[in-house]
């Protein structure tokens, strides 16, 4: 079975290179959901609680969140750094504080400290769909990931088979040590 949730992520971005409006900088809403499958854990009935979803991927996803996303051939990327730069917040600013941990994938790197995520394709909703599995695909069994932005939206499924121990009490993941970090229960 599958518990889903959705995220709102806000951003700015554009394609460069594209023939059309969306080679200007503008930005969106973004709405993700995420479908995750596994069996249903007998304690809790339920195969992982939506909340702790929501905070295993938005632990990474806000660093895309009122974040410029821009493609690592763009020539707006040097430009806006080094206003920045100039600004003293490219390193970062007292006032940015919503800061997810800073990733590195194929396809993308976060830089918190300036809110900015460099990516390697254009991020148009299929691109974002494969950057949000490549950073997910290993804390959580993703069976579905969809991703609608303005009046874009794409979909595409995965089969993703962690064997994630969940807790019985509270249906949350087990550290590798078989404990719930949550309520201290310990697998036997
Ligand atoms: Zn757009
Ligand atoms: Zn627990």
């Amino acid at each position: 079975m599958r518990s889903i949730t959705t995220l709102d992520i806000q951003y700015a971005h554009r394609f460069y290179g594209f023939r059309g409006e969306a080679q200007y900088l503008h930005g969106h809403t973004g709405v993700l959901t995420l479908e995750v499958e596994d069996s249903i854990e007998p304690g809790v009935n339920m195969v992982f609680p939506c909340n702790e979803i929501q905070k295993t991927a938005w632990a990474v996803l806000k660093n895309f969140d009122h974040a410029l996303v821009l493609r690592e051939d763009d020539p707006l990327l040097p430009a806006i750094l080094d206003v920045y730069e100039k600004q003293g917040i490219k390193n970062g600013a007292p006032n940015n504080v919503m800061k997810g941990e800073a990733f590195k994938t194929e396809l993308c790197t976060a830089y918190p400290d300036c809110r900015l995520v460099v990516t390697k394709e254009t991020m148009t909703v299929e691109g974002m769909i494969k950057m949000v599995y490549e950073l997910l695909k290993d804390k959580l069994n993703i069976a579905k990931i969809t991703f609608t932005s303005g009046v874009n939206a794409a979909s595409c499924e995965f089969e993703t088979k962690n064997d994630i121990a969940r807790c019985p009490l509270c249906g949350i993941a087990l550290n590798d040590k078989g404990v719930c970090p949550k309520c201290g229960y310990k697998k036997q």
